[in-house]
């Protein structure tokens, strides 16, 4: 205190000019400090410029109706989700963190990929029975949407006061029962513990930061949850079993005839499309695709002669949290790029019995606006579908599910895998993306590999606010009722 006041005295007996250019610097100061906020205000408070701090602010409010049920503000088409989603992995992976960061009893622990590529997990304690557990970005730029998904569920957590404090007091419960007597038991047995939450952001983290559908290695971790035997088997057999060998010419092209004229490259694409499609049907081409190839190395859908650095995080991230002796889980895994815009498609571990699928109509109702569906359909078999010709493929996040969650194969347990799938843009553009990117990635120019890169991660990712909201909306929806389902047993 004593020396403010002495310097207090020293600034009292300065001369008057230099207390006018004081002011006036003051003066200017202020002016630069109102542009600032200004202009600070105008670019937004995300990456897009529909999210400012106003939206951000309302974005949270709605998410608090939807542990309320309350409608009149979770409307798919008002929710700012927009807030909740980047324009890079960088970007979705620090939003995803600071959301995480601001759930009191969330922990938060990351996976190394590579250099500045993570798996990054939030766990959230409960019950350890009863587990929710969301995935996103097995495939790369299909994590835009999941990350905007995963984001938006932790604000919901963060500003429910309800919510934040059932999670508090679970912490503390957990913590007491950490008290063991002389046998080893809890001195407080822990009970009325809500589900544990596991949040499993960006699966394949250098394809979502490089636009890539695939990893490092070029293999579609989708395809590669295989157990050692499987993968003897699968190099084993023949090929073209699925059609592959018939469709390489159109699908793993190594040149473009027309080099970097891309309008041109384009027309050669589609009229081998349009070629290719009424010769084999695009059920056919489909199927052969994503049955996937454990063959070429360095073609579409390629699912590895091994295990990769992903596969083996996430069996390590579910044995390190005991996964398997949990007794009810259910594992959203977000994807995008089949079915209608905006809306998604459910589909499930293959449980064909008439009882499992009431289950699952009660559990995740179609959402209807009129008569058109807005979400929440169910996969089918059927030509045309979002998940029609996947009758052969393997190696995906189910079986992951299966083989590693039910390590002794105790199908007692009540496991349920659902992917959630969002359509982008139509699927034969999806399909010509993925062909283009992969021959650029390997056989192609700087330039070509940026071009087809951004075109990859157009038809994942549509960057437009409807689509953003309706994302928010669906995936907030659904993970809502699968709470419900955990919850309840
Ligand atoms: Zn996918």
């Amino acid at each position: 205190m004593g020396s403010k006041k002495g310097s207090n005295t020293h600034t009292g007996t300065k001369p008057a000019s230099s207390s006018m250019s004081k002011s006036k610097i003051t003066l200017l100061v202020l002016l630069v400090a109102i542009l600032f906020a200004v202009f600070k205000k105008d670019k937004g408070y995300g990456p897009f410029p529909e999210c400012n701090k106003d939206s951000l602010t309302l974005f949270h409010q709605q998410l608090q109706g939807y542990y309320h049920a309350s409608s009149d503000v979770a409307g798919y088409k008002e929710l700012h989700g927009e807030c909740a989603f980047s324009k890079t992995y960088k970007d979705a992976r620090q939003k995803f963190l600071v959301a995480a960061g601001k759930v009191k009893s969330a922990k938060t622990s990351k996976y190394k990929v590579a250099d500045d590529l993570y798996i990054d997990v939030v766990d959230i304690p409960g019950d350890p029975d009863n587990i929710l557990i969301s995935t996103s970005g097995v495939h790369g730029p299909e994590g835009f949407a999941g990350s905007g998904i995963q984001t938006s569920v932790l604000s919901m957590l963060s500003n429910t006061k309800e919510m934040s404090a059932l999670y508090a007091k679970a912490a503390s419960t957990l913590l007491k029962a950490e008290n063991t007597d002389e046998d080893g038991e809890p001195t407080t047995p822990p009970t009325d513990l809500p589900p544990t939450l596991i949040f499993i952001h960006a699966v394949n983290p250098y394809g979502f930061a490089n636009n890539r559908r695939f990893n490092e290695d070029n293999i579609d971790l989708n395809r590669n949850f295989l157990t050692d035997e499987k993968f003897a088997e699968v190099r084993a057999r023949d090929p073209n079993f699925a059609g592959y060998v018939d469709i390489d010419f159109l699908i793993n092209p190594t040149w473009m005839p027309f080099g970097t004229i891309t309008g041109l490259n384009d027309i050669w694409g589609h009229l081998k499309s349009v070629y290719a499609v009424t010769r084999y049907g695009i059920t056919t081409i489909k199927r052969a695709l994503v049955a996937g190839n454990y063959f070429r190395q360095d073609g579409l859908g390629f699912g590895g002669f091994t295990r990769s650095k992903s596969a083996q995080l996430l069996i390590q991230i579910s044995a390190e949290r005991r996964l398997e002796n949990a007794k009810r889980v259910v594992l959203i895994d977000h994807h995008t790029g089949l079915g209608p815009s905006g809306t998604d498609t459910l589909a499930l571990l293959g449980k064909n019995d008439v009882n499992f699928t009431k289950l699952i109509n009660d559990t995740f109702p179609k959402e209807l606006d009129g008569d058109l569906i807005v979400g929440g359909d169910k996969a089918s078999d059927a030509e045309g579908s979002a998940m029609s010709g996947y009758e052969l493929t393997i190696g995906t996040m189910d079986h992951f599910c299966e083989t590693w969650m039910h390590p002794k194969g105790d199908h007692t347990k009540d496991i349920l895998c659902l992917t959630q799938e969002f359509g982008t843009v139509p699927v034969v553009e999806v399909g010509k993306a993925q062909m283009e990117e992969n021959f650029a990635y390997h056989y192609g120019n700087d330039e070509q590999k940026k071009v087809y890169g951004e075109r990859l991660k157009g038809v994942f990712y549509v960057e437009t606010e409807k689509w953003m909201r309706n994302v928010a909306h669906r995936g907030v929806t659904l993970w809502m009722q699968a709470y419900g389902y955990v919850e309840q047993s």
